[in-house]
């Protein structure tokens, strides 16, 4: 018998790789397929991380405890808060509400509590579980009563709505659909946002009511797909189970679900019957190629990390970072949203095959249409959840780029300032009110709590409300010999690092809208330590001090820069990343974008509004003024407190407006015209209008 700490300690020492020439990973590998190993022990409850990988062989550092930190002010502190103050809460009334789209509803009536017929999504399970963990997440920091009992009254319901074999999925428990007739069904989707909100609610809480219950269901789903079922070897859509399985395994150390994570990932793409929507036309570890559901890739790509971390598989491993090259060369949206298609065709280029139908789908190389982007939130922070875990895998900060780069854009984009409205879609530009919106498009941010007009399909707001509540962690990681920060914003950290030493360290800053992070050690080891700094791959002389001294050596751009020493308490550490505004162009091969820029300044991407233009002027007579000077404006009423790029530039004249679809080239005439370009995460805050990114250039 094995723990998973004996996996580790093979796997670090190479015993039997030593003996019999076999390479560390096969030993877990090996152990994890024979099922050696008991139930998990008193360490694997000890941690309070989003995902749990202290005693995981093949990582570069571990996450912060959820309560281990949190901002202490600014821009996320003030998300955070909101987060707390309204979106949980109101988000919570709205889920009760039998015409909203995902409903609590669902498992009163699963549960024999009331009378009545299944409505909404059939993934409405799945975003109820989604509330819970953002819940438990939020009260690992507050402690609030009521949340616990919020939390506490769901928990029941769904251990009533549970089947005596485990099986829980309400749109069909309530229907005469029958379990597991159609991958559409979103059961493992459901199931597995149980499995990962359960092993974070007792992380947080320390209670195992919901525990129990995913147990329950996890040892139900290994027999079914234990024998791996060639009917059952694409279920399902939007896999999440792969990363819940993971999870439980690492919250009880049962090796079971491991080995049941790995042959979700395994059977995927083994039948002939796959699809490119759906992630199975190929096995994963042959995958070249990011095509298909964006939402249903980056839900497999996470799970597959997940595996990874445990396994060290290089085959997986190579896969996802070919994966990963593929998507970020060629088909990722400079906001960091990765579906450019509502609907299309899969379009692969090294693979001749007849393409597949897809919807909410990368696009083909360079297939980056801006109005009619999909950007699905839950795509969107999919993507940032992935290059986290890639993260993990690999501590190459390129990864935190993209993780920053959603962040910061494509997710906040789609959560209103106020915290209670949502947009599904993320586009690049929004047109005329008179050109028609594409499927799950909105003219403003859905509002949470009207029943009147209840939203389609709710998997995003929660999806926000969980990350937004878990944001702090994915700023932080702990190794043996030091501390990571990956993302900047005013907070605190107290923490212990793996091997036992406290540490203690306080940022103080007004990332995004200024480079200037001063980081103070209050609490530190005796013995010299690592504090690695992420350079972001967008800064341009970056520039450190210690205690006042300027660091002389490299501070390279798109890395961790590492400080070693022995610390005091009292140290400081001052980091200044420059944030002059950046002219962005695409690559010539994005059609749209060519003669066209994008406005950055740090990690955020800003657009025009056409609020901002003088009345009368059309937001497509606009053009960029490439050697125009800019102005960086702090605007502290404006959308909540932003600051603001104002520049001139050019309006075509009135008079050469162009009305036919098509003319003869003429020279146009151009008019000055101020310009003020506002965060894109803010825009449609101030009511509807037209919005646009990308900006031609005179
Ligand atoms: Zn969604």
């Amino acid at each position: 018998m094995k723990s998973n700490q004996d996996i580790r300690w093979f796997a670090r020492n190479n015993v039997l790789g030593n003996v019999a020439g076999i390479s560390p990973m096969t030993v877990a590998l090996v152990l994890i397929a024979t099922g050696a190993g008991p139930v998990g022990t008193s360490s694997f409850a000890a941690s309070k991380a989003i995902v749990d990988v202290s005693a995981s062989p093949h990582v570069k550092f571990r996450p912060i405890d959820l309560d281990a930190a949190r901002w202490t002010g600014g821009f996320w502190g003030d998300r955070w808060e909101t987060n707390r103050r309204v979106t949980v809460p109101t988000m919570k009334q709205v889920m009760e509400l039998p015409n909203n789209a995902a409903t609590f509803r669902n498992l009163r009536l699963a549960a024999g509590e009331i009378q009545g017929k299944f409505s909404g999504n059939n993934w409405s399970d799945g975003d109820c579980y989604k509330w819970i963990e953002a819940a438990a997440s939020v009260f690992a920091l507050t402690r609030d009563p009521e949340l616990e009992r919020q939390m506490d009254e769901a928990i029941a319901i769904i251990a009533k709505a549970q089947a005596s074999d485990g099986y829980i999925s309400t749109q069909i428990q309530l229907s005469e659909k029958g379990r597991w007739t159609n991958l559409n069904h979103h059961e493992l989707y459901n199931m597995g946002h149980l499995l990962t909100a359960a092993c974070i609610h007792h992380r947080l809480t320390g209670k195992s009511n919901f525990l129990d219950i995913a147990r329950k269901l996890a040892d139900y789903l290994y027999t079914v797909f234990e024998p791996r079922p060639k009917e059952l070897a694409h279920f399902c859509f939007n896999p999440s189970n792969i990363m819940g399985a993971a999870e439980l395994y690492r919250t009880t150390g049962d090796q079971k679900y491991l080995r049941l994570a790995g042959i979700f990932v395994t059977m995927r793409g083994s039948q002939p019957d796959g699809s490119d929507l759906n992630q199975s036309k190929i096995r994963l570890r042959q995958e070249k190629e990011a095509v298909g559901h964006a939402v249903t890739a980056t839900y497999l790509w996470c799970g597959a990390a997940d595996v990874c971390a445990e396994t060290g598989e290089p085959a997986l491993l190579a896969a996802l970072q070919g994966l990963w090259d593929d998507v970020t060369s060629s088909k990722m949206y400079i906001t960091g949203g990765t579906a450019a298609l509502h609907h299309g065709a899969s379009q692969r280029t090294l693979l001749k095959q007849k393409p597949d139908l897809v919807f909410e789908a990368f696009g083909a190389p360079y297939q980056l249409p801006n109005r009619t982007a999909y950007n699905e939130t839950c795509a969107n922070i999919g993507n940032a959840m992935w290059n986290w875990r890639m993260l993990l895998l690999t501590g190459e900060a390129k990864y935190a780029d993209v993780m920053e780069r959603v962040f910061y854009n494509s997710m906040l984009s789609a959560i209103g300032l106020e915290g209670k409205d949502y947009f599904y879609s993320n586009p690049l530009r929004r047109g005329p009110a008179d050109v028609p919106l594409m499927t799950q498009d909105s003219a403003q941010r859905w509002p949470d709590t009207t029943p009147a007009s209840p939203v389609r399909c709710f998997c995003c707001p929660p999806s926000l409300a969980r990350t937004i509540a878990q944001l702090h962690t994915y700023a932080y990681g702990l190794s043996a010999d030091g501390v990571w920060i990956h993302l900047y914003g005013s907070g605190r950290l107290d923490a212990s690092l793996p091997g036992g030493a406290p540490i203690t360290l306080s940022q103080q800053t007004d990332y995004p809208w200024d480079g200037k992070i001063t980081i103070r050690l209050e609490k530190t080891p005796p013995v010299e330590t690592a504090l690695r700094l992420r350079i972001p791959g967008w800064v341009s002389g970056a520039s450190i001090k210690i205690n006042g001294q300027r660091f002389t050596q490299e501070v390279s751009p798109g890395s961790y820069c590492e400080l070693r020493r022995r610390w005091s308490a009292g140290d400081t550490v001052e980091l200044d990343l420059p944030m002059p505004v950046a002219l962005m162009e695409s690559h010539p091969l994005v059609e749209e974008n060519r003669n066209h820029l994008a406005v950055m300044r740090g990690p955020l991407v800003y657009c025009l509004e056409e609020k901002d233009l003088p009345p009368g002027i059309a937001i497509e007579d606009v053009r960029l003024v490439r050697a125009a000077k800019w102005t960086v404006r702090r605007e502290p009423t404006l959308l909540r407190g932003v600051t603001v790029l104002e520049t001139q530039a050019k309006r075509l004249s009135q008079a050469k407006r162009v009305d036919a679809l098509y003319r003869r080239a003429a020279d146009d005439s151009a008019e000055p015209v101020s310009l003020r370009l506002i965060p894109y995460y803010a825009w449609s805050n101030r009511g509807e209008g037209q919005m646009t990114v990308w900006l031609p250039v005179w």
